[in-house]
């Protein structure tokens, strides 16, 4: 192997140091307390350590036979532990709840590499000597060169199985995160597939050898994309800073030990014109980076100024029930006839009296719903009910309303009784109430019907009536906070709430509904789905 040979390649294994070490102090600096920057670090050491020790080795199998061997030996020696650390690191980006089996799991693997890695450096088991064919050092395995790579095969496995599970979990936005880690890692591991596995090992070709330990460079290079690109560290400008500074470094010196003038002028003009781009390359990130500081700090006003309105709502909504409350009682003892008989003209305005009131208690309280969901504070008690009981006690109340309009009301009981869901009582009444109530509303002629349909674990309510129905456009916005659809002529006192505080209701209750209709005046049909118990 010639001079030049090693002197490419020591710059090589330079800039993969360089970048390692940068890369792993930077990261862990940042963060020195989160596991994933810490694992970053010693994944980098490792690297260093793997990459530098089987040049080492190569560079003095010329020399020293001895030491050449125990070079190798290390670096295979840190290669079950880089794998191992890469392993855990890949967990820690998969964010996978740690159960005791995978704690286990993760311990065995960790012991089983500290094993192997222990055996390729005391014993003759993995690496047993090498030889210098035409000035190649090709590397003679011992017998147990299939566990290290079984073990090896084994972790890149793993490894891909946990990303890819990860990854199909993960939210839009993460998923970019991994895909960069997908590309690195899918280079790093075909290269040592290719390099370190197949040519060595199978067809005994060790001249290629070096391309499966520089690729560990991709690996590095991906993951500081995703640095970059998606603030997987929040690190961004540093890193882009780091690694232009670290190639113009590298430029520099290589047009400063180039042979001759021309060469040296041609690259110190590449280090001129790199230089340039770098400054255009921080310059955009730092220019990004204050556009998005800048939207984060009006988003933040803007959730106070929401979280102020809703807190006002509460408050405000607290305080005008009292006195609502209040109202509602001397009203309804005025009525009975507590303080002396009343004229019927002025009990049929107290009777208005009584309504308005009612329908103002009925927005305070959608009103504390709202408040209350969005801070959070709305409490749930589930427990195993009987949903046929509720939708009956629901029908009783809205009939006289039913009745008085004319329509039917028609109520398909099952024949059998259905298994239990898993509701809040109080909430689900609520639901239920809200559909009907609508349906009884909006439906002037004809009536509304009233079914169940039993799925395997679910069941669904079936609220359809023959009413002023829905246009496309309404069907989408029914169940968005404050809006109402043609509903609104007919009926101006609603508030379009129902059916939002509706929706976030069963949502809690991991239910769903929606609704249907053909169209404007040709009915519409309300489902109501609940897990059972
Ligand atoms: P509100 O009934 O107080 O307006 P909701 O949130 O309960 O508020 O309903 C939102 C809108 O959905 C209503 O304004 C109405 O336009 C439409 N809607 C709800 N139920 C029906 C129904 N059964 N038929 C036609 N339109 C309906």
């Amino acid at each position: 192997m010639s001079a030049g040979f090693f002197a490419f390649h020591k710059i090589i294994v330079l800039i993969i140091d360089i970048l390692a070490i940068g890369l792993g102090v930077i990261v862990y600096r940042k963060n020195p307390q989160a596991r994933t920057n810490r694992l970053f670090l010693i994944m980098s050491l490792f690297m260093i350590g793997w990459v530098d020790f089987a040049f080492l080795g190569r560079l003095l199998a010329f020399q020293s036979s001895s030491l050449a061997l125990f070079s190798l030996k290390i670096a295979w020696f840190i290669t079950p532990l880089f794998f191992c650390v890469l392993f855990l690191f890949i967990e820690e980006i998969a964010q996978l709840p740690k159960n005791k089996k995978i704690v286990i799991r993760d311990r065995i693997i960790i012991l089983t590499g500290i094993g192997i890695a222990l055996i390729t450096l005391f014993t003759d088991l993995i690496i047993k000597n090498f030889v210098l064919q035409d000035s190649i050092l090709v590397i003679i395995y011992g017998k147990g060169i299939f566990l290290f790579l079984g073990f090896g095969f084994i972790l890149i496995v793993l490894t891909l199985y946990t990303l890819i599970k990860s990854y199909l979990h993960l939210p839009p936005y993460q998923k970019l995160k991994i895909q960069y880690f997908f590309v690195g890692l899918a280079i790093f591991y075909l290269a040592n597939l290719i390099f370190n596995i197949f040519f060595p090992v199978l067809l005994k070709k060790t001249d290629l050898y070096y391309l499966g330990d520089y690729s560990t460079i991709v690996l590095l290079a991906f993951i500081a994309y995703a640095i970059v690109k998606r603030e997987l560290f929040g690190i961004k400008v540093i890193l882009t800073e780091f690694l232009v500074g670290a190639i113009g470094v590298i430029l520099l010196i290589q047009s400063f030990l180039a042979p001759d003038v021309w060469t040296k002028v041609f690259n110190f003009l590449i280090f001129f014109f790199f230089s340039i781009l770098g400054y255009l390359l921080i310059k955009s990130v730092l220019q990004e980076i204050k556009l998005r500081a800048q939207l984060e700090k009006a988003y933040k006003e803007l959730k106070k100024l929401d979280e102020a309105k809703t807190e006002f709502l509460s408050i405000a909504s607290h305080q005008l029930r009292t006195p609502l409350t209040a109202i509602k009682g001397y009203v309804a003892m005025l009525k009975e006839g507590i303080f002396g008989k009343l004229s019927d003209q002025v009990l049929e305005i107290l009777n208005k009296v009584y309504i308005s009131n009612e329908r103002l208690i009925n927005l305070v309280n959608s009103l504390l719903d709202i408040a209350r969901l969005e801070t959070g504070r709305l409490e749930f008690h589930f427990q195993p009910l009987q949903l046929e009981e509720v939708v009956e006690s629901v029908i009783k109340e809205v009939s006289v309303a039913a009745q008085k309009k004319g329509i039917y009301l028609k109520y398909k009981k099952p024949k059998k009784p259905l298994p239990k869901v898993k509701a809040d009582p109080e909430k689900i009444r609520q639901v239920i109430l809200n559909i009907i109530d609508n349906a009884v509303k909006y439906t002037m002629k004809g009536g509304v019907t009233i079914k169940f349909k039993v799925k395997k674990d679910r069941c669904v309510l079936i609220v359809k009536d023959t009413g002023i129905g829905m246009t496309e456009e309404e069907l989408e916005k029914a169940f968005q906070m404050y809006r109402r659809g043609q509903g609104v002529r007919m009926f101006p006192e609603g508030s379009g709430l129902g059916l939002y505080i509706a929706k976030k209701f069963v949502e809690a209750h991991n239910g769903r509904i929606w609704a249907e209709s053909p169209g404007k005046d040709k009915g519409s049909t309300f489902y109501l789905e609940l897990p059972f118990a």
